[in-house]
């Protein structure tokens, strides 16, 4: 009886507040999302545009379909789940930007995947392209 009592002396004000959490629950993964994608598109190295023109010297053809034009230089495990490796050559994989760098890179999802056997995937579907 006391908790009934408890919950009617409440003022109206006090339900404002799971709404608050609930926009702030929905915010907060958006704006991680936001800041993945920013680490994931800018590698922070002063080194990379020097890494990235050495790695398309090596492999000047898309893995998967061969085109040597519009070319991206992939990082197999995304900068930000291992910044170490954004200057490892072994974590890098020339793919057109379209579309091989979103079917075998990322799966068909830039924002939330990455394909950790995109040498394989490439390497097959080329085989049966030849
Ligand atoms: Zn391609
Ligand atoms: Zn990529």
């Amino acid at each position: 009886m006391r908790l009934s009592t408890r919950r009617s002396e409440r003022p109206p004000l006090s339900d404002a507040r799971p709404r608050q959490a609930l926009a702030a629950f929905y915010m907060f993964p958006s704006w991680l999302r936001r800041a993945a994608d920013l680490f994931a598109g800018k590698p922070r190295s002063g080194s990379w545009p020097r890494v990235r023109r050495e790695h398309l010297n090596r492999e000047p053809a898309c893995a998967a379909c061969g085109r040597r034009k519009d070319l991206e230089v992939h990082h197999i495990v995304p900068f930000h789940e291992r910044p170490d490796l954004e200057l490892d050559d072994g974590n890098l994989v020339t793919l057109c930007a379209d579309p091989c760098h979103l079917v075998f890179g990322h799966l068909l999802d830039y924002r939330r995947r990455s394909n950790p056997l995109v040498r394989e995937d490439a390497a097959r579907y080329r085989t049966r392209l030849a």
